[in-house]
């Protein structure tokens, strides 16, 4: 492997062996993990034991629940994607020479100091060939997370975006490549969804608009678009900037057949009841202005089995449900 074409090439073979509709966070994070070790300049292998905290971390904020429990996964199996040219694994041989599927336990990774890290030709590639580290990263993002998500993954694995990457030279004569790699998003999506909820978040009501364009207000995908959520607006909720990054990080989700918003028991507000983010706990959802453009249960299914937090808080009948506290 020498060209850029071919590492780009690499890191796509793993994409596409991710089956559309099932999302699993694993492997692209401790490839962006990666990437910002190599873009800081770090050594090309690196303990297990080095990167678990980190990985937890990821994969807690950024992954669905219990995510965190097969965290050590990709840096065992990432070694046979792509025919071994993308990872390299050093260690003990008793343990290198197990079969692919006879995963290492995470205490086995740790106490036997395996390291891993990029193959040392995508390794060289990746840091004298200009743009191309960027490039993977942004593919990366691109492939598996919502644009909402972007910034906080980049900041988080300590990886630098800001300088435009000059993918032009390196994608050059590879259509098919940036073809594939990317759905194409419907431009109208947008505003079909929030005219369909008439121009206001449908958790919180928010309607701001500076003159007559809406301002901080957001078509989300419930099914994300990366993994094969359409743009229809049965798969599309009309929300402000916050409730949509949270919807994302899986904060909350909509239970489908009252569509009542539902928190993650993990959401923890210091606000007094009835106040903060969780007042919408259990609220049902301000719906579309037609019923056939109301969220549709496959979508909201996606979203409850591969986002959300779980498990969800308590949702009790509007009726029984608590006065806010006086303090
Ligand atoms: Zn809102």
């Amino acid at each position: 492997m020498k060209s850029t074409l071919d590492v780009l090439n690499a890191f796509e073979t793993i994409r596409r062996a991710q089956r559309a509709g099932r999302y699993a966070p694993h492997k692209p994070l401790l490839i962006l993990l990666a990437l910002g070790r190599v873009q800081r300049g770090e050594p090309r292998l690196v303990e297990y034991a080095a990167i678990d905290e980190a990985l937890k971390l990821l994969l807690a904020e950024f992954g669905p629940s219990s995510a965190s429990s097969s965290r050590h996964y990709p840096f065992w199996h990432l070694a046979t994607d792509s025919n071994g040219a993308l990872w390299d694994l050093s260690g003990p041989r008793e343990i290198l020479s197990r079969p692919p599927a006879a995963t290492p336990t995470l205490g086995e990774l740790r106490s036997q100091h395996v390291k891993g890290g990029f193959a040392i030709q995508v390794d060289d590639a990746l840091r004298h060939s200009p743009g191309l580290l960027e490039a993977v990263a942004s593919r990366a993002l691109d492939a598996y997370f919502p644009a909402t998500l972007h910034d906080d993954i980049a900041t988080a694995v300590g990886l630098d975006l800001s300088a435009p990457p000059a993918v032009q030279e390196v994608t050059q004569g590879a259509d098919s490549f940036s073809t594939s790699a990317r759905r194409k998003r419907d431009p109208g999506f947008r505003d079909r969804v929030l005219l369909a909820y008439e121009y206001r978040c449908c958790v919180c009501g928010f309607d701001l608009r500076i003159g007559h364009l809406p301002a901080g207000l957001e078509a989300a995908h419930i099914q994300w678009h990366n993994v094969g959520g359409p743009d229809i607006e049965p798969n599309g909720l009309s929300l402000c900037a916050l409730h949509h990054k949270l919807f994302d990080l899986g904060v909350f989700t909509v239970e489908p057949a009252e569509h009542r918003v539902v928190f993650s028991r993990h959401a923890i507000s210091g606000a007094p009841d009835g106040e903060g983010i969780l007042q919408f706990h259990g609220r049902p959802l301000r719906l579309p202005q037609q019923a056939d453009l109301n969220p549709g249960a496959e979508f909201l299914a996606w979203n409850f089995g591969n986002v959300f937090k779980k498990p969800s808080r308590q949702v009790s009948p509007p009726s029984l449900a608590k006065p806010p506290a006086a303090r």
